[in-house]
């Protein structure tokens, strides 16, 4: 298959290699042109958890340099990102390939609809993981899967192909029965951990050790629950409590700083307007209050302002 990652960056280029190691025949698409070179030029180097470097040779180019057409189109780029590198591949789209993306947040899909036809997208949602270490060098730990569904089910051509084609790479992708809860599921999670952990310039043990942090979990999710009632959303505020109090040990995810607290650090510009900062705007559109995640939306915007993003 000729599947095009647009948005190579640290999950992007893990993917990107797993499917051509497939057989499939790979593109990495990319805006970053230090990390578009290094690869072209070096290779994409990735390391594993033994330490280990491997080096694939890979196809990588920037958005405006794509000329031929795909089967498959991965959208990996930040959700903030989304629009700009659908403006750039509009040529690619108007060949109707399937785009799926796996990027956190919510909204998602309302970006790639203003670009795509609702019957060539799915959506989903991953647990696998990598960080970038540099141009053309990403880090890699543990295994991963994928939950996923088209967002016309009875429209998208063919979803059992593309199950075929992402497990053949090893990525143990499965049909989710309902995809919308499992990205609210997934952000609300992240509206709490990622959100106050860096605020707080914590980790997520630490988080989790706060006398208080449950009041300040119900504060974020309470609000999630009455905007996802309202937009007839399947949430469950006190399963999304559970899981964010099972990542407290250092057993799990204890000892983790999430990714919105090494944008911040790295200073890269954060999701948080896919997560609390989406709450909030479509809180107000549907006359549901939701001023804690509107507020909290407003200091991560404080903090990128303080740090220069
Ligand atoms: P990323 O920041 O590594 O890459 C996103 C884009 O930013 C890429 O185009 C990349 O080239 C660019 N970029 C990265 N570092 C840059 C730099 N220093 N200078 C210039 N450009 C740079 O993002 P990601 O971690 O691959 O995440 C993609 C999506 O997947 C996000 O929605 C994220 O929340 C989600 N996600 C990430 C992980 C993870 O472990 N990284 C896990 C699950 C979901």
């Amino acid at each position: 298959m000729k599947i095009a990652i647009a948005g190579a960056g640290a999950m992007g280029s893990r993917f990107g290699v797993k499917l051509q190691e497939a057989g499939n025949q790979v593109t990495l698409i990319d805006n970053w042109a230090d990390h578009v070179a290094a690869i072209n030029r070096d290779g994409l180097i990735v390391t594993t958890d033994d330490g280990q470097d491997h080096v694939y040779p890979m196809t990588a180019k920037a958005p405006q340099d794509v000329t031929e057409q795909f089967d498959l189109v991965i959208l990996f780029t930040k959700a903030m990102q989304m629009d700009h590198m659908l403006t750039a591949l509009s040529d690619v789209l108007a060949n109707q390939p399937a785009v799926l993306t796996l990027a956190n947040g919510i909204g998602n899909v309302e970006t790639i609809e203003r670009h795509v036809p609702k019957k060539q997208i799915v959506v989903g949602t991953t647990i696998w993981s990598s960080g970038m270490t540099g141009p053309g060098h990403i880090k890699v730990t543990g295994t991963g899967s994928i939950s996923l569904q088209a967002v016309v089910p009875a429209e998208f051509p063919d979803l059992p192909g593309l199950l075929t084609t992402l497990n053949g790479a090893g990525l143990n992708a499965s049909p989710a029965a309902n995809v919308m809860a499992a990205i609210w599921k997934k952000a609300g999670l992240n509206s709490v951990l990622n959100t106050y952990c860096t605020l707080f310039d914590c980790n997520i043990g630490e988080f989790g050790a706060l006398p208080n942090w449950r009041t300040l979990n119900d504060a974020v999710l309470n609000e999630f629950q009455a905007v996802a009632d309202a937009a007839e959303v399947d949430f469950n505020a006190q399963d999304v409590t559970a899981l964010i109090a099972a990542q407290f040990s250092p057993e799990t995810n204890g000892g983790h700083y999430p990714s919105m607290h090494q944008d911040m650090a790295n200073q890269r510009p954060t999701e948080i307007d896919f997560l609390n900062g989406y709450v909030a705007a479509l809180g107000a559109k549907l006359n549901v209050p939701a001023p804690t995640n509107a507020l909290l939306a407003q200091e991560i915007h404080a903090q990128e302002t303080l740090k220069g993003i």
